[in-house]
């Protein structure tokens, strides 16, 4: 089963708007040194529109990192699924883990969101991962069985298919530290077998799973080549065009 390698920037809260504009541009412009593999960039919200512009036209793709599970009301500061779209997102990440630390995400909300992003046309990019001292305890596997489980619950086949999946080691994200090609290929084969358990070995063999966690150009291509990593969910080193299309390359 061939799948399409997918690399997506999340820029977190980060630059202002004439920087995303030019780093979005440089990505565009760039983005066939990625070959085959499909580029999305996830700006700060407010700068969707900008960076939709910069890349229009372009086989670059945007997406949100975070939005509301509502389809719209009273929620002050929230952004709901359709207005993600009404620019141009394709993708949405969900449940990243400074979500679900520092602002009380659950599995619940997750699954919520991931509902409502399908409901919207919006591909979820679905985020996993344990904490070191999970790791250590002996309770990855435990831990991302339960995230997978619950973010998951009560999607139809149909919808397992359409997602791209993120393992994500806590203890690797923004640290310097990334898991051994073999750790982040022992837990991606963990969550490719739950999915077939929810969906089926099929589909489960359609759905990308990217790595995240400090993943840099001198570390992609040791990550790109073990069987069940499709990609990778990119934070800091998204920020700069080189770093970013370089694990790109690696993927491609
Ligand atoms: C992330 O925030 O999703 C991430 C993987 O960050 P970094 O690449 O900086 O570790």
């Amino acid at each position: 089963m061939s799948r399409r390698n997918i690399v997506a920037g999340n820029w977190k809260m980060n630059l202002d708007r004439a920087k995303a504009r030019e780093l979005a541009t440089a990505v565009a412009a760039r983005s066939a040194e990625a070959g085959s593999v499909e580029l999305v960039l996830c700006p700060p919200a407010v700068y969707l529109e900008t960076v939709g512009n910069a890349i229009g036209g372009s086989e670059v793709a945007l997406g949100g990192q975070n939005m509301h599970d509502k389809a719209s009301g009273a929620f002050t500061g929230e952004i709901a699924p359709s207005m993600l779209a009404d620019l141009g997102s394709r993708f949405v990440i969900l449940g990243h883990s400074e979500r679900r630390t520092l602002f009380g995400e659950t599995d619940t909300t997750v699954n919520a969101k991931t509902k409502a992003a399908l409901a919207s046309g919006l591909t979820p990019i679905v985020c996993v991962g344990e904490t070191l001292e999970e790791r250590e305890g002996n309770r990855t596997q435990a831990v991302v069985t339960t995230q997978i489980n619950g973010s998951l619950a009560g999607l139809s086949p149909t919808d397992v298919e359409k997602l791209v999946i993120a393992y994500e080691p806590v203890w690797a994200i923004g640290t310097g530290k990334v898991a051994t090609p073999q750790q982040a290929q022992e837990v991606h084969a963990l969550i490719r077998g739950l999915l077939g358990s929810l969906a089926s070995p099929a589909v489960a063999a359609k759905v990308r799973i990217q790595y995240g966690g400090s993943v840099k150009p001198d570390n992609a291509a040791d990550l790109a080549v073990q069987p069940d990593i499709d990609g990778a969910l990119v934070g800091g080193a998204s920020l700069k065009a080189d770093d970013f299309l370089g694990i790109a390359k690696a993927f491609a």
